[in-house]
């Protein structure tokens, strides 16, 4: 017993805990949908009335039926009964027509909230810093968000509804059963207590398996992510995986398929006892009112009214109770949203921003820079020094893993150093807008997007703001030597790229490198920073590039990451890096004479090229 009411009233406190989420729901719905939800709630507040009217009617009918009998079919008692009869047809047609407005409008309405929320939910991911994707939290929080958060606060709303309109039903209901006598409202209420503390129990421990199981519902869309996605389709074909991908959703289906079964057998029983209860009380209730009407003490029209009211008052506590029980749920379910729009990005601006320096004079300087990502123990860059001199390129080698890309990231402040300083011409990174700052630096990023949308776009978005002209797109493309294949699609610049849509054209890796530079040329920034720029290209093709780059960046300051020497070379300044910090600095001769990590590896790449001569 003790125990019980322990349990109980820790749920209650569960319960009432998120009770702050109802206002800040109600708040989403109304900023997203405010005219139709005034309309909703006042058909609500009609259609609550109406079953009343309906019972009241019910028993004038049926009274003034039996006058008719009792007075042998004479037209006076006729009249009265026609008339009560056209009312009760026309609050049943009330009743269609209001059922069906309130219809078209519930769609309006959760339309307009679930892009609302929608849009929500892009700006918070759009936000968040880069680190938030380093973590399977914030992949749990952006699932539940994306599957809870479009339809709970329309679920949530609808409950509300029901809420309301039950409850003005079942007011009325009461009051209409109260000259019968005033316990059975109370008989009312206590026969479906027993159905609402099963409501309760069952949706927090639904919300808790749901919690529970969201990390093993992502890896199920993973796999099926996996088996369907154009990435994966070559691979799982040649290596066969496709079996084994799909034995291993099914284990994870299987095993949440079974606990969610339990759950509903488990809250099938449940309602069966708290059923068997409600029965009981009915049929005591009309027991006692027909024993009532035997004594002459209630007329047959009395009998009606009293077996309807009874019999839906008791459809009407058991819903409305289910409401109260879904929105206690559905609010559940929303603190999912709400954590995730609470998330609150690390790396921020300045609350006083210094002005960019604008041209750069002196150049980029990274000093004593200490940085581990996220949930990482190891240290990716370590005590780095590194200038970039103003106007000049600089190119970056060394293994894979040494932290080259890493250095891009901090400098457009993807994420924050935990120990040092990157400077622009003597000014913290951290006294700029990150806005300001980014705007002055253009990427190629090792992985650039595919955007499946036309040539001359993915070579746009480069510098939406700027609405490039077509010269200046074909420009950036020319610098980026991806003026050739552009040439060959069938419609140049207009072809749509990708497979995702209709009429869409695929292109090469290389090629799709070549447009993704393109996309960082058309920037105007002063600083380029391009993530092995000629990785996928062909050497007659770099060699060709790099001239032309050189002339592109004349005035800018480059930076240049790269696994090939051959495109090094040409950098005025080369550093090595390795394990987080530069080991070696110094122009391709200087490098070569001094007989470190660049010369040999320059030695034995060189030796590779000439053995496949
Ligand atoms: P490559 O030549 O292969 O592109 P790189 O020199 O550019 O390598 P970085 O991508 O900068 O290397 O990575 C440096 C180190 O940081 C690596 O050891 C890598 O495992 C680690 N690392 C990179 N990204 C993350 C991340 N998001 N979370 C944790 N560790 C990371």
């Amino acid at each position: 017993m003790a125990e019980n009411l322990r349990i109980l009233t820790t749920k209650l406190r569960d319960a009432l805990a998120q009770l702050p989420y109802l206002p800040r729901a109600l708040a989403l719905v109304w900023a997203a949908a405010r005219g139709w939800t005034i309309a909703w709630a006042v058909l609500l507040v009609v259609q609550g009335l109406l079953p009343v009217a309906t019972v009241t009617l019910t028993r004038s009918l049926v009274d003034s039926l039996v006058a008719i009998m009792g007075a042998g079919g004479a037209w006076e008692t006729i009249r009265p009964t026609l008339v009560l009869a056209g009312l009760m047809a026309g609050v049943m047609l009330v009743t269609q027509l209001l059922g069906s407005a309130t219809g078209q409008i519930r769609t309006a309405q959760s339309e307009l909230v679930r892009d609302h929320i929608t849009a929500l939910i892009h700006r918070k991911s759009i936000a968040v810093d880069l680190a938030f994707y380093d973590s399977p939290d914030y992949y749990d929080h952006l699932h539940r968000a994306r599957i809870e958060g479009s339809y709970r606060p329309v679920a949530l709303l609808e409950s509300m509804g029901g809420l309301l309109q039950n409850g003005i039903t079942l007011v009325a209901m009461g009051a209409v059963l109260i000259p019968y006598g005033p316990w059975l409202p109370f008989a009312l209420l206590f026969s479906t207590l027993p159905a609402f503390y099963v409501v309760l129990r069952h949706n927090l421990r639904q919300h808790q398996w749901r919690l529970r199981t969201t990390a093993d519902e992502r890896r199920a869309w993973y796999y099926y992510w996996l088996l369907t996605a154009r990435e994966a389709a070559a691979e799982i074909r040649l290596f066969r995986l496709g079996d084994h991908f799909q034995a291993a959703y099914q284990t994870l289906r299987r095993r949440l398929r079974g606990e969610r079964l339990q759950l509903a057998k488990d809250q099938g029983l449940a309602e069966l006892g708290a059923g068997f209860t409600a029965l009981l009380v009915t049929g005591g209730a009309m027991a006692w009112m027909v024993w009532r009407a035997l004594q002459g003490l209630a007329s047959l029209g009395d009998l009606a009214l009293f077996y309807q009211a009874f019999n839906q008052g008791q459809g009407l506590m058991r819903s409305l109770l289910g409401s109260v029980g879904r929105i206690y749920s559905n609010s559940l379910f929303l603190g999912n949203l709400f954590e995730f729009l609470e998330l609150e990005p690390q790396v921020v601006d300045p609350s006083q921003p210094s002005p960019a320096p604008s041209p750069l004079k002196e150049g980029i300087r990274f000093r004593q820079v200490t940085f581990r990502y996220p949930g990482s123990e190891r240290a990716a860059l370590q005590d780095l020094n590194l200038t970039i001199p103003a106007g000049q390129i600089v190119a970056i080698v060394g293994p894979n893993g040494a932290g080259k890309s890493t250095l891009i990231k901090l400098l457009c402040r993807l994420y924050d150093p935990q120990a040092g300083h990157i400077e622009l011409d003597g000014v913290d990174l951290h006294d700029l807008q990150i806005e300001e700052l980014r705007r002055r630096i253009t990427v190629l990023f090792q992985e650039p997007v595919h955007y499946n949308a036309t040539v001359a776009e993915n070579i746009g978005v480069g510098d939406l703001a700027a609405t490039p002209s077509a010269a200046e797109i074909e420009a950036a493309a020319q610098a980026a030597g991806a003026d050739e294949p552009i040439a060959r699609l069938p419609q140049g610049y207009d072809t749509m790229l990708g497979k995702m849509f209709a009429g869409g054209t695929d292109l090469s890796v290389g090629e799709w490198q070549r447009v993704a530079l393109a996309r960082a040329f058309l920037r105007q920034a002063p600083i380029v920073v391009l993530d092995e720029p000629t990785g996928a290209m062909d050497s007659w093709a770099e060699a060709n590039w790099l001239r032309r780059f050189r002339r592109l960046a004349s005035g800018r300051t480059g930076m240049i990451i790269t696994h090939r020497f051959t495109t090094a070379m040409y950098a005025d300044i080369i550093h090595v890096m390795h394990d987080g910090r530069i080991v070696e600095s110094g122009n391709h001769h200087e490098l070569l004479a001094q007989g470190g990590r660049y010369a040999q590896s320059w030695t034995a790449q060189m030796q590779g090229a000439n053995q496949n001569d």
